[in-house]
Formats: structure tokens, sequence, C-alpha cells
């Protein structure tokens, strides 16, 4: 499990060491992200922040997750859908993800983890992570079907 005031230290000094201002707004919008379960998409995170901080914008957000997620601090999932969804970066895990709900649910996957990868991918240049995005329709939605 995720432990919050970990992940708070963990963010401060990962701000640190990349030379990133740790301003008010964006130790709130990684808060939210941390707090947040579900990988919210951006819309989602802004509504949940407007309760606490009425004036911050959708574009202030949006900048925001765009700069913590080049720093590698938070993790845009990849996925068909056209809302991005976040989550801050945790232990290594993979994305379950349901065409109908659009629920996001974690996995995880040792063995895809520490599998070596096909050679041609070493002549290709450096890997720099692996992600594995399942896609199919949950049990609730196959009911519904
Ligand atoms: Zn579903
Ligand atoms: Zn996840």
């Amino acid at each position: 499990m995720k432990n919050r005031n970990d992940e708070l230290a963990g963010f401060q000094d990962a701000c640190r060491q990349s030379g990133l201002r740790l301003t008010p707004q964006r130790l709130e919008i990684f808060r939210e992200l941390a707090e947040s379960m579900d990988h919210p998409s951006v819309e989602e995170l802004h509504r949940r922040l407007l309760v606490k901080f009425p004036t911050l914008s959708l574009d202030t957000i949006y900048r925001t997750l765009g700069t913590l997620s080049r720093h590698g601090l938070v993790h845009r999932i990849e996925s068909v859908e056209s809302h991005a969804r976040y989550e801050v970066r945790g232990a290594p895990h993979h994305h379950l993800i349901c065409r109908s709900c659009k629920e996001i649910v974690d996995f995880e996957w040792a063995f895809f983890d520490e599998a070596s990868l096909p050679d041609e991918l070493k002549a290709w240049g450096r890997i720099e992570g692996r992600n594995v995005v399942v896609y199919g329709l949950c049990r609730e939605c196959e009911g519904k079907e």
C-alpha cells in the first residue's frame, strides 16, 4: 500500500533534486493525485481540487501535470481514451482498463517486469520503462451487455 507521508516527502526531495520549484499549487495537485486511487483524468482532478481551491484553473492543472510528468513525478497512463489519466508513480505496476466504464485497475506482473526484452530493443537505444495495458470488459459491464 502507498504511504502518503512517504510520498509527500519523496515528492519534496524529487522536486529539490530536479531543480523544480515546490510551489503550494504543485504540492496541492500532487497531494490530491496521491490520494486518488482511481487514476483520475485532469477534468476529474480539477473537480476535486475546486472544492478547496475555487480559483484553480483547468489549464494550470494541465500544465502542472505536464511538468510533473516530464520530471517523472507523476505517471500518465497510456490508454486509447481521449482523456489522459494520471497517477502518482508508486511501485511498478500495470493497468487493466474497462472499455465500457473506463475503470482502471492496477495489477502487478513481476514476470514481465523481470523478463529480458527482445534483443532488437537493445539495438534501438536505452529503455527507460515498460508498462502493460490490458483492455477489456469488467465483470460488471459484461453482465450489462
Ligand atoms: Zn466496466
Ligand atoms: Zn496505476
